[in-house]
């Protein structure tokens, strides 16, 4: 992918001149605004385009879709610049970034790096992808951004591949939004073997709650870990992710299932 940067440095040290007026990016994640990952794709990113971020005040992974309706948002902006929402969720977070917060709608919204992959059907439970979906839904083009480890080491992986695709974004941009799914393998960039756009695999069924009684007594219940991956071959994003490639897979939002409709059909007929 070699694509010509949209800003060059000028003589003033550090400051970014704008040959057309940049981009702007909208960055958020499901694992707090303090994660190392979200500062890895601010950072990165920051270097092609002006980034705002709105992301949870803490960790709300595995939140999916959900928004706050019984109580009002609080949003602080930490020292740093970053904007974070008291308890928010990541849908919260770019629901109300694009619909209130800012001044301006954002030409992108990016979702990550999350700390562990989002593979298959992990994106129906993921934060990280309710946020991109969130900027989808709101009809603005949205990339979730995963590192498939954990634990994690190479963020800089993760975020020179968001760097990559926002570039060609930038340089090409789609007739209509795209919601993409992105994983990166957990390795140094040199030993990224590619990109591939590919499908979502699927796991096994989750492993069971795990049951215990705690100090008082009392019965408790922890979900248990994910299924292991059962469609998995080297057109899915598991399969792209065990060869060493990082995996694109555009989403759809609708749940239809549309071979089913003349079957349901004929069912209640
Ligand atoms: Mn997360």
């Amino acid at each position: 992918m070699k694509i010509a940067s949209s800003a060059h440095r000028g003589n003033s040290p550090g400051q970014l001149i704008f040959k057309s007026a940049p981009m702007r990016i909208l960055v958020s994640n499901d694992d707090g605004y303090l994660a190392p990952g979200i500062i890895a794709l601010a950072e990165a990113l920051s270097t092609i385009a002006e980034i705002t971020v709105v992301a949870p005040s803490r960790n709300r992974s595995a939140t999916s879709n959900s928004i706050t309706v019984d109580r009002a948002l609080r949003v602080e902006r930490a020292d740093n610049g970053y904007f974070y929402v008291d308890d928010g969720t990541p849908a919260d977070c770019v629901h109300l970034a694009v619909t209130g917060l800012l001044d301006f709608r954002p030409d992108l919204v990016v979702s990550g790096i999350n700390d562990g992959s989002n593979l298959g059907d992990d994106t129906i439970y993921s934060g990280t992808v309710a946020a991109a979906m969130e900027g989808y839904l709101l009809g603005i083009p949205a990339i979730a951004v995963s590192l498939a480890a954990r634990p994690v080491t190479h963020f800089a992986t993760a975020a020179q591949v968001a760097l990559e695709l926002v570039k060609r974004y930038q340089h090409s941009k789609p007739a209509a939004p795209w919601l993409l799914n992105v994983n990166v393998p957990d390795v140094p960039f040199a030993q990224l073997k590619g990109v591939r756009t590919v499908r979502l695999g699927k796991r096994h069924q989750a492993e069971p709650v795990v049951k215990s009684v705690n100090e008082q007594g009392i019965t408790e219940y922890r979900v248990g870990p994910v299924g292991k991956a059962a469609d998995a071959g080297p057109d899915t994003d598991f399969g792209t992710i065990a060869e060493g490639y990082a995996s694109v897979t555009p989403l759809s939002i609708d749940l239809t299932k549309f071979d089913a409709l003349h079957l349901v059909k004929a069912w209640l007929a």
